[in-house]
């Protein structure tokens, strides 16, 4: 079983809001130490300038399984810009947005790269393995250049990303194969392959146009899809269908963020703790409610709402917690805790929806040791010590887990420095 990984850090804060509503959460997948200078996106002269520099690194993505050290799997690998050229081309920043879509040709490889952002700090360098080089500056902005590539063998680019997997196993690296859900890297490195995961998958799975169906191509260092109204393939210039997403702003073009709530419900007088379980999850295996937020309607009631139509308890106020990306695909996890209303608000009924298997209410004490005895990865077995029988709750790399505890450390009744 993997260990548990740290989550990351906040530096101190003594701030007024911090004096009121405690000390800000940090979760899993947050915390990258990359700046990601956004406004830069379209700078063609930062970009090749990053991309070239001796001290870029290079996070690798085989079908989203990321590139570790064969030795460490907690630990990212990085390529050189030397080992990517094969598949990127030498210079993929070379052409503005108006070039690429003026020359667009569909028969043509187009690889994924996405800038991720400078390490300003150098919070990854000791991890990376990467030789100290003089760093990389632009303007008033000073670090490594981090970079993500979509190294799945795929079509045209199969020859190239299959001679790369074989030039990083030399180097002792190689693609994650513990499953889709590489949950034991350190923070740092979680936050930055959370990222890059999900806007890889984004652009692989956006090869069409939402609008209108035909192939789009990636612009913006890799956070934008446009879909041109040219097309260059088979040596002449042909028009292709028109376009809405071409006059408009259009948020086809852009990577998807999914929010969705999840919530620690605690009864009436604040003794008990709402848990719920799906039938596919392991015995004794319970979780907060959860569910997509839909249109129309604020994240407070969608808390109301997922959690009525699952169990049937009827939520009052609900305060907002901490927040979580989810790279799994693309969802934010809108953490909060909710309070049912007393008598027949806390009542029970699974008759609404078929989602869940069972739902209940469990004591804070039952809760708190199952907190230190019952914890691990879905999929994993549970923790040496557990007793079956005994309830079984998700990591602390999991928002879930988060809720619950802050929920039995009394987080409503004070804040905590
Ligand atoms: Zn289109």
């Amino acid at each position: 079983m993997a260990p548990t990984p740290d989550l990351p850090i906040l530096p101190p804060d003594e701030s007024l809001l911090s004096q009121k509503f405690g000390r800000e959460t940090a979760n899993y997948f947050s915390g990258s130490p990359l700046n990601r200078l956004s406004f830069l996106r379209t700078d063609l002269s930062f970009l090749r300038s990053a991309f070239s520099h001796p001290s870029a690194a290079f996070v690798l993505l085989n079908n989203l399984a990321p590139l570790v050290q064969a030795s460490d799997s907690a630990n990212l690998a990085f390529a050189t810009g030397e080992d990517v050229k094969p598949l990127t081309g030498a210079d993929p920043f070379g052409k503005t947005e108006e070039e690429q879509i003026r020359e667009y040709n569909s028969e043509e490889p187009h690889s994924i790269i996405v800038f991720l952002g400078i390490d300003e700090k150098g919070a990854l360098s000791p991890h990376s393995g990467l030789k100290d080089t003089e760093p990389f500056s632009f303007k008033d902005f000073k670090g490594t250049p981090y970079f993500a590539i979509d190294a799945t063998p795929r079509e045209k680019n199969t020859d190239a990303a299959n001679k790369l997997a074989e030039r990083m196993k030399e180097k002792g690296f190689e693609f994650y194969g513990g499953g889709p859900r590489h949950m034991a890297l350190h923070s740092g490195q979680a936050a930055m392959y959370g990222y890059a995961r999900a806007i890889i998958d984004w652009n692989a799975r956006t090869p069409f146009c939402a609008q209108c169906g035909q192939p789009t191509l990636s612009v913006n260092a890799g956070t934008k899809r446009v879909c041109p109204p040219t097309d260059k393939a088979s040596g002449e210039v042909k028009e292709r269908k028109p376009c809405a997403t071409r006059g408009t702003v259009s948020n086809h073009s852009f990577p998807r963020t999914d929010p969705t709530v999840i919530m620690a419900i605690i009864n009436a007088d604040g003794t008990k703790v709402l848990l719920g379980r799906q039938r596919r999850w392991p015995k004794y295996w319970y979780s907060t409610l959860a569910g997509f937020q839909e249109p129309g309607e604020s994240i407070e009631e969608a808390v109301r709402r997922e959690v009525w139509e699952e169990s049937g308890v009827q939520v009052g106020r609900v305060v907002l917690h901490s927040s979580q990306p989810w790279p799994f695909p693309a969802s934010l996890m809108i953490g909060a805790v909710g309070q049912a209303l007393p008598g027949d608000g806390e009542k029970i009924y699974l008759g609404h929806d078929a989602e869940l298997e069972d739902a209940k209410w469990f004591s804070l004490e039952e809760v708190k040791e199952a907190l230190v005895k019952g914890t691990s990865n879905l999929g994993e077995s549970a923790p040496e010590g557990y007793v079956e029988g005994g309830l079984r709750l998700p990591p602390q790399t999991a928002i879930a887990n988060r809720l619950i505890t802050s929920v039995v450390e009394g987080w409503w009744v004070l804040s905590k420095m």
